[in-house]
């Protein structure tokens, strides 16, 4: 769906990005991870010509994005950044409305949309749609932004770091919400940030920048691999990355039945690290499934994992 084929972006004696080359499938969350500076925004920009490239060049449903005109190719690509930029005088309701009203949609139709959206990142049309941007808290203002970068239906949706200014507890909300977003509309997103944790809750694919450079690219546990490359290494913690990985490997899989235990379970859903975790906690070198306790995860059964 987007492909970069030896992408390169140089200003004045710095190669902000050199020669990346990788697919994002239709249909997939795509990570790109990196520290600060290591060209992520450079890259993302060149999908919707906001950059342009000095060499090579990014296809979208394999056109060359260069061919497109700028304006149309960016009604079709949704974007969401950290600041989310909602114009200030316009309510909720017009402010997702933006791209619609640019195309000629008439009234029923963009205010079923508007509903529809409202509804789809989990705001009550009824309570929202006539809120001024300045009244919503970081999450509220976030749920709109993006609320208003699907409003078109864009088959692709580009974010930068869109969670980076929320707290904590609403980072890890926005997260989930986007997971569930992602499968409900089947999106081809493509997702910058710094955080190693965000990326690993939300990729399907990892794409790792170091310097301007593409280090790694794949699913989280190739990439995560004990024989992943220095930059990946340092970015996840040389010594933390089994830690890491183990977040990658659901609990359930490696569950085998064991005489019953009445000990703390483990939530649904729990990783491999969520087991590990609840072993240090409670001082067992097993635990139980939560809603089965006659299946256990052992410690031992750790070590085992890639
Ligand atoms: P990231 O998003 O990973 O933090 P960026 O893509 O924003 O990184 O920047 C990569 C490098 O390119 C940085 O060193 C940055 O200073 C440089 N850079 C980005 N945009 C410009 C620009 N318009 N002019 C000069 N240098 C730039
Ligand atoms: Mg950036």
């Amino acid at each position: 769906m987007i492909r970069f084929e030896g992408v390169s972006r140089r200003y004045d004696g710095l190669d902000a990005v050199l020669d990346v080359t990788f697919d994002v499938p239709a249909g997939g969350l795509c990570v790109l991870l990196g520290e600060s500076g290591s060209g992520k925004t450079t890259l993302l920009r060149m999908v919707n010509r906001l950059v342009e490239p000095t060499a090579g060049r990014v296809l979208l449903g394999g056109t060359d994005v260069a061919t497109r005109n700028p304006d149309a190719l960016r009604r079709g690509i949704g974007y969401v950044i950290q600041s989310v930029g909602l114009f200030p005088h316009r309510d909720v309701a017009a402010n997702i409305a933006t791209v619609p009203r640019l195309l000629r949609w008439d009234a029923a139709r963009v205010a079923a949309r508007v509903d529809a959206l409202l509804d789809l990142v989990g705001l009550e049309p009824g309570a929202f749609r006539h809120r001024m941007p300045g009244t919503l808290s970081g999450g509220q203002a976030q749920r709109v932004g993006l609320a208003r970068a699907l409003a078109a239906d864009p088959p692709v949706l580009l974010m930068d770091e869109p969670f980076s200014a929320l707290d904590p507890a609403t980072r890890r909300t926005m997260q989930a919400e986007l997971r569930r977003i992602h499968a409900a509309t089947g999106k081809t997103i493509l997702l910058v940030t710094h955080d190693v944790e965000e990326a690993l809750v939300l990729a399907d694919l990892l794409a790792v920048m170091d310097r301007g450079q593409l280090v790694a690219a794949g699913r989280p546990l190739e990439v995560l691999g004990r024989d992943a490359p220095g930059p990946v290494r340092a970015l996840f913690g040389a010594e933390t990355l089994a830690f890491h990985r183990l977040a990658l490997h659901p609990a359930a899989v490696l569950a085998r039945p064991d005489k019953s235990d009445d000990g703390p379970a483990l939530a649904t859903g729990a990783s491999a690290r969520d087991a590990l975790m609840l072993m240090l906690a409670v001082g067992r070198d097993r635990v139980a499934l939560d809603g089965d306790p006659s299946r256990t995860v052992r410690l031992a059964d750790l070590l085992d994992l890639p």
